[in-house]
């Protein structure tokens, strides 16, 4: 007899665990603010030049400017840059929104640097990043829209290569959408569209300027971005899609997956789907915890049936989303009924299920031609707790077949007990994965006859999943091996067999 279970109901989970940021990037507004910069070399030349192109006023102190620094003061826009040919003093930072100094010497530069900090201006000494309250990150430019990029002073050259490889991604027709983004902005608030079309229409421009960089945002775009949302008016926009989370490797999500997250309103998640995965969704979403974590606390059924119908009426994009595949041991079937007998549209984007984690893990072939021409999934939890009454024994031993047992934490000693009693070959290889495709995923590989005790012995966390068949043994794989090198009627030619691609 297992104690009653306390009632547990679906909660909210806070989406704030950002991990540790080794600085902060805020974008300064420099437009007509006086900075001031120290030194004349190059350094300081190309520092005038980044913040004189942020609309910056800026004032250069030097006794000895280099040719860049005097080219740069007599170009560019009147009263942007000032040379003044002198040593800075502590009067320089009157007004200050930010100070520069491109200074080797490091005594001057802590003199710098504590004058500014007297004055309250942010400073910055080029190439000595312990000096320093801001530092200047990367860039790439498509401004309005403007990405930087830092390392922390950790590897300059690393922070280069992934600025290129941004730079190769990002079409600089995306600083024309921008541009257009700020314009159409103020159009839109004037339409007093309420905030789910205009949320729509962001959508929209969105996809469009992705998708058509080079294309002109002019104002025919513009009319038919609005008449789109405006249709997004008309049509309920409340819906649930049940997506799976797949086994835990965020890298495994699908597109859609990864596309329903990132536009989700609310996300209703089961215990099981792995913290990484929800990281990949959209910060804003709300997120709930619904529980159904096998032996702990559940919510009921029919109270996360409520909660997604509920929340869809409201008008919100729910996500429902489920560990594996939602369609595998995930009572899909009844959430789907519940949600369509609502009348709220439903969708489903498919995941990857543990076996296939688990298989793709271990490099293992659910089926074979010669050791398992059917593959079955079953479960080892009942409604009750124990192994289901109604297991198929025939089809558990057939030796053809490679089975993998779901939940089989609480069971698999009476499973395999009754797989031997009934027949199956003691030495059937066994595969025990927890936390398949996870950072702390374990394997541990024996035999029907043995697994339920070196089980006991290894002590590990997390979801578990068994595979069984004599598709899972040391030597088929070898015998897999042996057989694909081997040309042959019915064999692939070595050649062919070793490009896994072709
Ligand atoms: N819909 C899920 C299965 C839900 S039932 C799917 O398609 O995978 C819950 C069971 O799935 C767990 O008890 C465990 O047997 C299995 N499972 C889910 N994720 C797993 C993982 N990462 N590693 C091992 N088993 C997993």
């Amino acid at each position: 007899m297992t104690a009653p279970r306390p009632p547990r109901r679906p909660e909210p989970v806070h989406a704030g665990r950002m991990a540790p940021l080794a600085v902060l990037p805020l974008f300064m507004k420099l437009g007509g603010r006086r900075v001031i910069v120290a030194g004349g070399d190059a350094a300081a030349a190309w520092k005038v030049e980044l913040l004189a192109a942020a609309g910056a006023e800026v004032a250069v102190y030097t006794v000895d400017p280099g040719d860049e620094m005097t080219a740069l003061a007599q170009a560019g826009r009147a009263g942007a840059v000032t040379l003044h040919r002198c040593p800075w003093g502590t009067g320089a930072f009157a007004g200050a929104a930010l100070a520069v100094g491109a200074i080797a010497d490091a005594a001057e530069a802590r003199a710098f640097r504590d004058a500014a900090r007297a004055a309250g201006v942010p400073v910055n000494i080029v190439d000595q990043p312990d000096l320093c309250d801001v530092q200047f990150g990367g860039i790439v430019n498509r401004s309005p829209l403007v990405i930087g990029i830092s390392t922390d002073g950790a590897a300059p050259v690393f922070g280069q290569a992934i600025r290129t490889r941004i730079e190769a991604i990002l079409p600089h027709g995306l600083a024309r959408w921008a541009e257009a983004a700020k314009a159409w902005r103020a159009a839109l608030q004037g339409r007093r569209l309420p905030f789910h079309a205009r949320r729509r229409f962001w959508e929209l421009f969105s996809r469009v300027a992705l998708d058509v960089p080079d294309a002109r945002p002019d104002q025919v775009v513009a009319d038919s971005l609005v008449r789109a949302a405006e249709m997004a008016l008309k049509t309920p926009t409340g819906r649930v899609i049940l997506v799976g989370a797949g086994p835990g490797d965020p890298e495994l999500l699908t597109m859609k997956a990864v596309r329903a997250l990132q536009s989700a309103d609310v996300i209703v998640h089961d215990d099981l789907v792995a913290p990484d995965i929800l990281d990949v969704a959209r910060r804003e979403a709300h997120r709930i915890s619904a529980g159904k974590r096998g032996h702990g606390p559940s919510c009921s059924q029919a109270e996360i049936n409520d909660l997604v119908i509920t929340l869809a009426r409201q008008g919100r994009r729910v996500v429902r989303l489920k560990a594996g595949d939602p369609m595998i041991f995930g009572r899909a079937g009844e959430e789907i009924a519940a949600i369509a007998a609502a009348n709220i549209p439903v969708e489903v984007v498919p995941g990857i299920t543990a076996a296939q984690g688990a298989a793709a893990s271990l490099a293992l072939s659910l089926t074979h031609r010669d050791h398992a021409r059917r593959l079955q999934y079953v479960t080892g939890h009942g409604r009750a707790g124990g192994l289901p009454g109604d297991l198929d024994w025939r089809a558990l031993t057939d030796p053809a077949a490679s089975t993998v047992v779901y939940m089989p934490g609480k069971t698999w000693v009476d499973m395999a007990e009754a797989l031997l009693r009934q027949g199956l070959r003691p030495e059937t290889p066994a595969v025990a994965v927890a936390n398949a495709t996870r950072a702390d995923e374990v394997v541990v590989r024996a035999s029907v006859a043995t697994l339920a005790a070196r089980l006991a012995a290894e002590p590990f966390a997390g979801p578990l999943i068994i595979l069984y068949g004599e598709a899972f043994g040391e030597e088929a794989v070898a015998r897999a091996a042996a057989a694909s090198a081997r040309p042959g009627p019915g064999t692939l030619p070595a050649h062919r067999a070793a490009a896994p691609f072709s």
